[in-house]
């Protein structure tokens, strides 16, 4: 049986409706996973459902897109943060939560890391540039197409994420202002690129917690993209072995 993996999606208020773009679904179709796209809910129902759905799924894949509001790590919002959706928020901190605490694989991308970082109780940069202003940045918001490798990623050895790629340095692709800060207390930097900018989180001790910065579902022809959501699919397929 393929394993199904729960998708979260964009909500655009504006225009009404869902959204979610096609690599993440293509890259878990590939790997052997069956997508499955959760949608946003808003409201009481989102605390009483959240069980059911992770009782149906065998990973969650945490997509990436707006800021997460920084009331949910104490702080205000800051001039330079980005577009907020309350709609997704919510939702996915408790998807969040409560999947780690089942024992469900979690991939976040993106959004989806720092989302994961700030469920478990770490923090980000509101916006790099502003609050790093005195730091030599690399560039974290490429002029090149998305599914250019734009800057080098140093990748821990010894960490799940080397033991998956094979690699201390891999080229990823690069676009956002936010950034982890503080990681959470559980999680463990296991990627960072030149100016010290965290890239890449990971929780020991569970099938699969991995976070990346990058966006390796607008690059699925690169084979080391492919083997971080093989290895995703794979350990979702083990966590539904043993859950039967
Ligand atoms: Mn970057």
């Amino acid at each position: 049986m393929r394993p199904i993996i729960g998708i979260t999606c964009d909500y655009d208020w504006e225009k009404g409706i869902f959204q979610l773009k096609p690599g993440y679904v293509e890259g878990i179709h590939r790997c052997g996973g069956l997508p499955f796209i959760i949608p946003p809910l808003y409201g009481d129902t989102v605390y009483k459902g959240i069980n059911q759905i992770i009782k149906q799924l065998d990973g969650l894949l945490l997509s990436g897109g707006q800021d997460v509001h920084p009331h949910y790590f104490g702080e205000a919002p800051h001039a330079s943060i980005g577009r907020v959706n309350p709609y997704r928020d919510e939702m996915e901190l408790a998807l969040c939560r409560y999947a780690v605490k089942s024992g469900i694989p979690v991939f976040g991308i993106c959004r989806g890391l720092q989302l994961l970082n700030i469920a478990l109780g770490g923090d980000v940069y509101q916006d790099l540039k502003a609050q790093l202003e005195d730091k030599h940045l690399i560039c974290h918001d490429q002029p090149a197409p998305k599914w250019f490798g734009f800057h080098d990623v140093h990748i821990k050895e010894g960490s799940r994420l080397h033991k998956i790629l094979g690699t201390s340095t891999l080229p990823t692709n690069s676009f956002h202002h936010q950034a982890v800060r503080e990681p959470a207390p559980q999680l463990e930097v296991v990627g960072t690129t030149a100016d010290g900018v965290i890239e890449a989180l990971e929780l020991n001790h569970h099938p699969f917690i991995i976070g990346v910065q990058w966006h390796p579902e607008c690059m699925l022809d690169d084979p080391f993209m492919l083997k971080l959501f093989q290895a995703f699919v794979d350990s979702a397929i083990e966590a539904s072995d043993s859950k039967h």
